[in-house]
């Protein structure tokens, strides 16, 4: 393996810059060079591909957002799309590829690995929700930043004696809700991994409040319900005074928490090793604590699970 490539795409998340710059300084470290290819999988088929020094990473571990860019390209499912993409990185004499992204690049990766064109997985999403990880790149950042934001509601409920619900990202998965809920004090969390009756969830905020608890915040998973429908039929069970909060993009953004840089550092840097390795074909992830990788296929028939124990003992001391 004599150059790679490296791409972003999906969804952008905090940290994707960090795991561009590892990737980048670790192949150079091993007098690999790396291309980096503009726009995700759409830039790859068109080869908007541009060469990458260590310079062109200088300054970025900080960023939120991915540099690279991202798109999202329906002809590349295809498996002319893909073929396309096969071309531009023979052209440009790419031996291997790392692709940063979320389940859905996973996929793409694993076409072009099914093709001969050898890839490895970098998993980059705010919303955890990637199999053969525990923890994705951006998540640790997007849950700090809804935390930062519950807490500042916390203190106008607190001030109003109000009852806040919260939306929160997490179509699929409620990791963001669940964590940020167990860090903010929440007195409840609807995430889609769990089912709840919004009677009970009414009667138990009710109770709340005639027991003297001035406010209650609840964390809504967007796979659930939107916050407002949530607000909807909880009144229609219990007379309250109910604020909603949609966080939505500010959780994709922001400088990312020194969880996630060297979360992204650790896994660009082992991808570029797999390459070298000559091991296409899988996925890095990161398991308490300790590099992982599986077979890319492998991976995506993988469940995520989201950590239920969590959400029990979040419901424990949230009584
Ligand atoms: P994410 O990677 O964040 O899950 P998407 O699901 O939008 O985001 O996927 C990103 C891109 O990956 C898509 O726009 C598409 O180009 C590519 N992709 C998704 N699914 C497949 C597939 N089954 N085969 C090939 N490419 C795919």
């Amino acid at each position: 393996m004599k150059r790679i490539g490296v791409l972003t795409s999906g969804g952008d998340a905090p940290g994707m810059n960090a795991a561009v710059r590892a990737v980048v300084r670790k192949a150079i470290y091993h007098e690999i060079e790396v291309y980096g290819v503009i726009g995700g999988y759409a830039g790859l088929m068109s080869g908007n591909i541009e060469k990458l020094e260590l310079g062109s990473v200088g300054d970025i571990i900080h960023r939120g957002g991915t540099f690279l860019q991202s798109a999202r390209s329906e002809e590349f499912k295809t498996k002319e799309g893909q073929q396309r993409g096969i071309a531009q990185l023979r052209k440009h004499g790419i031996d291997g590829l790392v692709v940063i992204g979320g389940d859905g690049s996973y996929r793409g990766a694993k076409a072009l690995t099914e093709q001969g064109f050898p890839c490895v997985g970098v998993p980059g999403t705010i919303d955890n929700d990637i199999p053969g990880t525990q923890f994705t790149i951006g998540f640790d950042t997007a849950v700090n930043t809804v935390i930062d934001a519950i807490d500042k509601i916390r203190d106008t409920a607190s001030s109003h004696e109000r009852t806040f619900i919260v939306e929160v990202m997490g179509r699929n998965a409620g990791d963001i809700a669940l964590w940020a809920g167990l860090a903010g004090g929440a007195e409840t969390i609807l995430i889609p991994e769990a089912e709840q009756d919004i009677q009970e969830i009414a009667q138990r905020l009710k109770k709340g409040q005639d027991r003297g608890k001035k406010h209650s915040i609840i964390i809504v998973a967007e796979g659930v319900m939107n916050g407002y429908e949530a607000s909807k039929q909880i009144q229609e069970v219990a007379d309250m005074d109910i604020r909603v909060t949609v966080l939505g993009h500010v959780q994709r953004g922001g400088s990312p928490t020194v969880t996630d840089r060297v979360l992204a550092s650790r896994l660009g840097a082992r991808a570029v090793e797999l390459l070298l390795a000559d091991k296409g074909g899988r996925a890095v992830g990161i398991e308490n604590n300790k590099l992982v990788d599986y077979d890319i296929i492998e991976a995506l028939a993988m469940p995520h699970k989201v950590d239920l124990d969590l959400y029990k003992l979040s419901s424990e001391l949230s009584i």
